[in-house]
């Protein structure tokens, strides 16, 4: 039977509740298509963190190296700082294994109330390059106390970094509706973003069926909020993506329901996947985390090991339970995260 080696690390908060959840639904699914998941549970995070004093053990990212994919709860506790706690644990996972891109498919459900008024279904997907670009360490500050005083904060955009995310997008468009937006800013800023359209346009020259349509990101913004009908792949930096991907999932209803991938796309190491919420401390223990995001994002794991039937049965489940009316507190609901779990398992 094809087997798949998951390490799981719930992590934090409702990630205590919310993988154990995808657990028992993925199980369901892998049953049903002849499939077998090998969960090894690692119980890293911020209770490790006070037990041990480190949010994983030193051979903690050994060990997740010889698994086919990873499933990621949440990380982060009050009173613990980010630079402990996801510098403890998420960055250096995403680093290691170079998941250089992150992929954020956002898509409108019947049942769930989004923002936006005239509620045209859309389906699009974020991918934002996770590995360089604004986000990088090289600066500082300058003068300090002095009147002259400033901060310089450099971005790196490599020839090798953003033709690969390019790359990426572009199969994917390949295998959806063809259309490539990529977000830019080559009017204000001058040297790093003309290298990226200049990219981009290279490696669209090796896809003849797929449309790219350069935005500048403001722009951008302003279309995804009155039409993000219109867009199918969306590609874009380290910065503006992760706006970007905050502001699509808001689209689609509620924090609850987005998925994301960290993808090395190489294959060569595991690639990792968690809902794009946190560890909502103010809901945790209560039984009432929506699992959806974590099960969405199992969802993408399934179909990144190749499963893609039963990733596509999945997310049919996922939108079937929502358009019933079975869903958790935060979309308006009354059902518990066991609950919802019960319903998926019933629709698949
Ligand atoms: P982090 O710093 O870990 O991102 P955060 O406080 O920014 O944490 P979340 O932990 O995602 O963000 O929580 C934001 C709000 O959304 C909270 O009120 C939380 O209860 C709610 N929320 C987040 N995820 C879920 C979920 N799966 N089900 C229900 N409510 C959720
Ligand atoms: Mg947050």
């Amino acid at each position: 039977m094809r087997t798949y080696r998951i390490a799981a690390v719930p992590g934090d908060g409702i990630g205590q509740e919310t993988v154990p959840a995808a657990v028992r639904v993925l199980d369901a699914l892998a049953g049903l298509h002849g499939f077998r998941l090998e969960w090894t549970m690692h119980p890293w995070g911020c209770a490790y963190l006070a037990r041990t004093g480190t949010m994983m053990p030193a051979d903690g990212l050994e060990s997740l190296a010889g698994a086919d994919a990873i499933l990621l709860g949440a990380v982060g506790a009050p009173g613990v700082p980010d630079h402990e706690s996801l510098w403890g644990l998420l960055i250096p996972i995403r680093r290691h294994f170079d998941q250089f891109v992150s992929l954020r498919p956002v898509r409108s459900l019947a049942g769930v109330e989004g923002p936006l008024r005239d509620g045209r279904p859309f389906d699009l997907v974020v991918v934002r390059e996770n590995t360089e670009g604004e986000y990088s360490e090289i600066g500082g500050r300058l003068y300090r106390g002095r009147p002259q005083e400033m901060a310089v904060q450099e971005a790196v955009f490599t020839r090798l970094g953003v033709e690969r995310v390019a790359r990426y997008a572009f199969e994917l468009a390949a295998k959806r509706s063809g259309r490539v937006a990529s977000a830019t800013k080559s009017n204000g800023i001058v040297h790093t973003m003309p290298f990226w359209d200049e990219i981009l346009s290279e490696v669209a020259a090796d896809y003849p069926d797929v449309e790219l349509t350069p935005y500048h990101v403001d722009a951008l913004a302003a279309h995804l909020v009155l039409d993000p009908a219109r867009f199918d792949v969306i590609v874009a930096s380290n910065l503006f993506g992760d706006i970007l991907s905050d502001l699509t999932a808001a689209l689609a209803g509620s924090i609850g329901i987005a998925p994301c991938g960290n993808i090395d796309p190489s294959r060569q190491h595991p690639s990792m996947f968690e809902p794009i919420h946190g560890s909502a401390p103010d809901i945790a223990g209560t039984g009432t985390a929506n699992p959806i995001g974590q099960i969405w994002s199992s969802s993408l794991m399934l179909d990144h090991l190749g499963e893609r039937e039963a990733a596509a049965r999945l997310t049919a489940a996922i939108g079937e339970v929502v358009r019933s009316g079975s869903l958790t507190p935060d979309l308006g609901g009354s059902l518990s995260t066991a609950q919802v779990c019960d319903a998926l398992i019933s629709a698949l």
